[in-house]
């Protein structure tokens, strides 16, 4: 019987991990240099959870999320974001004080049932912070501009901001109202979706994606015209930091995110250099999430990457002959078993001695293990064959230069660490 890897989700192989692994040892070095601090939270949560969170409208929650009963018929959920996990852990584990900010970042998979295409899979994975305790602007600032770090330090440029704000409990129904006015007369011409979003939560209508309804969605209202004073304060003050950073960024009036917890500030990072899923990053600030999970009234502040598409950037980008992998610094070739078995203690040594090495155990010819060893770019090759037995010695060949020379066995170690 043939298995195959389930439809969405992909083998990330060895000589892909070093990509992965440099992205990953990026984001801590930033997060770490922002005074952010690692949390790891279980994959799967209550559904609930999300249901209340993310919102019961969202293309998330009604279609995308991979919802299972356990055996005692609890009904659970592969997380599809992190920030609802990441809440619900502060406020269970008291991490949310009063006047302290709180700053936690994640590194991991989320599922979400999508057609996989170019960009999108089913499994796929988030580097991404939350801050909690501050309504100031400036931790807004500060977060966009640790993600733009984070890219230029990858070596990612051609990238914009995209921002707007969503405004707050007080501002957001007047626009509703608004919305549901303009599209009033448009609503029969739009898609199913729309037509449920126009009933149910009437600012998802700006997050459709068919092109039929986007004709409509150009012309609605702008929210920024009904901001209340402090939304619009709040707004005006991001962009005049972003500005001081020389962030370039581009108010879009439409965006609304996936998500219904956001307040405020609401933002995307795109790539010039994606197709159609052009999105490296996403967040914004969500004012009310905590307290709606039964926490402490406070401010928050979060983005994720997704780190596929900050893959295929990368990868587009660099010529692909940087080495893979780690090459071993020492690699043992042996003709015989007493050999092997000298060789093999030999190996643990260098190991046991923070040396990285390794030996050919399928008794190929010396020739066949030299190549193995030249393939493995191995620094040093060190040979034992029984006439080096009988001599207690082995020859060390240099792999970078072809010189050779007979050395004591425990001296060859003792040569690779001085
Ligand atoms: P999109 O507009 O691409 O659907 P989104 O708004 O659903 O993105 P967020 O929930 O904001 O995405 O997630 C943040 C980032 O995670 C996105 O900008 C994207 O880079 C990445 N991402 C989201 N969904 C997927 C997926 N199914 N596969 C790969 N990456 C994803
Ligand atoms: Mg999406």
């Amino acid at each position: 019987m043939k298995y195959t890897a389930p439809r969405g989700t992909k083998d990330i192989l060895p000589d892909e991990t070093s990509v992965w692994q440099g992205i990953e040892k990026t984001c801590r070095k930033l997060f770490e240099l922002y005074n952010y601090s690692e949390i790891r939270t279980p994959v799967f949560e209550q559904t609930e959870l999300f249901t209340r969170s993310i919102g019961q409208t969202t293309d998330i929650v009604s279609k995308e999320m991979y919802t299972f009963l356990d055996r005692k018929g609890r009904s659970l959920t592969l997380r599809p974001e992190e920030t609802a996990p990441v809440v619900r852990a502060a406020i269970e584990n008291n991490l949310i004080q009063k006047d302290k900010l709180t700053k936690l970042y994640y590194i991991g998979p989320m599922f979400r049932y999508e057609r996989p295409q170019m960009g999108r899979q089913r499994q796929f994975h988030q580097a991404g912070i939350e801050v909690f305790g501050s309504d100031n602007p400036a931790i807004d600032v500060e977060g966009i501009s640790l993600a733009m770090q984070i890219f230029n330090r990858l070596g990612i440029s051609n990238l914009e901001v995209d921002l707007n704000s969503v405004g707050c409990n007080k501002c957001r129904p007047e626009y509703f109202i608004r919305i549901k006015s303009f599209f009033k007369d448009k609503i029969k011409s739009m898609c199913e979706d729309c037509q449920k979003r126009f009933e149910t939560n009437p600012l998802r209508i700006l997050d459709c994606k068919e092109p039929n309804c986007q004709k409509f969605i150009e012309k609605a209202p702008a929210i920024k015209d009904i901001l209340c004073p402090e939304c619009k304060t709040h707004f005006e003050k991001v962009i005049t930091g972003l500005e001081s950073l020389k962030i370039k960024y581009k108010v879009n009036n439409r965006l609304v995110r996936g998500l219904d917890y956001y307040t405020c500030t609401a933002f995307e990072i795109v790539s010039g250099q994606l197709g159609a899923q052009n999105a490296v990053c996403g967040g914004g600030r969500y004012d009310t999430l905590v307290e709606e999970f039964g926490g402490p009234k406070t401010a928050a502040f979060g983005f994720a990457i997704g780190l596929e598409r900050v893959v295929e950037i990368i990868k587009s980008t660099k010529s692909n002959n940087q080495p893979s992998k780690q090459a071993p610094s020492l690699y043992v070739a042996t003709m015989g078993d007493e050999a092997e078995k000298i060789g093999f203690e030999l190996v643990s040594k260098a190991r046991g001695a923070g040396i990285s090495a390794d030996m050919d155990y399928l008794r190929k010819s010396l020739k066949a293990q030299m190549k193995t060893a030249d393939n493995e770019k191995a620094k040093y090759v060190l040979i034992i064959g029984d006439d080096e037995i009988k001599k207690n010695k082995a020859i060390l060949k240099n792999m970078q230069t072809g010189g050779q020379e007979e050395i004591a066995f425990d001296e060859a170690l003792h040569r690779l660490t001085s």
